[in-house]
C-alpha cells in the first residue's frame, strides 16, 4: 500500500535494536484518515470472505481494528494482557512474549466472545517474531471459531514470524513488508 509505504518514510524512526517508532500516525498519535485507508485495504483483500469477527491484542491494535471494523461491520474483540496471577473463569488463554518490552505475558479473550460458528478476522499493527499472532491463533483455535486470516499493517519480512505462520497455512496478508531497516538507511521494504 503505496500511502503507508510513503508515510512510513516520511515519519517512520528507525530506532536501535530493530525497532520502528510509528508513533506519529500509527502507535500513539493516530491518523485516522490513514487507519480508513487501511480498512479500505484490508476489506478490498479479504473480498468475498465471510467474516464474522475482528480480534486483535491490546493496546496498539485497537485503534486500527476498531476503524478497520467500519468496513466489516462486525463487532472487534481485543485479547486482553492479563496482568495478575489469577485467572478470571471462563476465559480463553494463551501465552504471548511481547518483542518491544521482552516480557511475557497471559492474553485472556471471554468466552462469551468467540464461538465456534464465528469466522475470524486477526488484525496487528507490527508482525516481528509472531508471537502475538500466534497466541490470537491459539484462542481462535481453543474457541473452535475458524480464522480466516491476518491483516497486518507493517511485516518486518526479515523476522520469523511471516514465514512461520504462511508454513503453518495461516492466511497473513500485509499492507507494508520491510525487507530491511536500521538507522542508517532508513526503512527498505520488500
Ligand atoms: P511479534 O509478536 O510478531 O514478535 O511482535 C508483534 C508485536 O510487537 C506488535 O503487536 C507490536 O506491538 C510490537 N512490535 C514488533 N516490532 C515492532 C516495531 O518495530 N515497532 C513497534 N512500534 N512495535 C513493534
Amino acid at each position: 500500500m503505496q500511502l503507508l509505504k510513503d508515510r512510513i518514510v516520511k515519519d517512520g524512526i528507525v530506532k536501535e535494536g530493530n525497532v520502528l517508532r510509528v508513533d506519529s500516525f500509527l502507535n500513539h498519535c493516530m491518523d485516522i484518515e490513514l487507519f480508513q485507508e487501511i480498512g479500505k485495504e484490508f476489506r478490498r483483500i479479504y473480498e468475498g470472505e465471510e467474516i464474522t469477527k475482528i480480534l486483535t491484542i491490546e493496546a496498539s491494535g485497537i485503534g486500527i481494528a476498531c476503524i478497520v471494523a467500519q468496513y466489516f461491520h462486525v463487532p472487534v474483540v481485543f485479547a486482553k494482557k492479563n496482568r495478575s496471577s489469577n485467572l478470571p473463569d471462563h476465559v480463553y488463554t494463551s501465552q504471548v512474549q511481547s518483542f518491544t518490552h521482552g516480557t511475557t505475558s497471559c492474553i485472556v479473550v471471554s468466552k462469551d466472545f468467540l464461538k465456534p460458528d464465528d469466522r475470524v478476522l486477526i488484525i496487528d499493527d507490527f508482525l516481528a517474531n509472531g508471537c502475538a499472532l500466534e497466541g490470537l491463533a491459539e484462542i481462535i483455535q481453543e474457541s473452535g471459531a475458524t480464522l480466516v486470516g491476518a491483516g497486518i499493517v507493517i511485516e518486518k519480512a526479515y523476522q520469523r514470524g511471516g514465514q512461520a505462520l504462511r508454513a503453518k497455512g495461516i492466511r497473513v496478508e500485509s499492507l507494508a513488508r520491510i525487507q530491511e531497516m536500521s538507522p542508517e538507511k532508513g526503512v527498505v521494504f520488500a
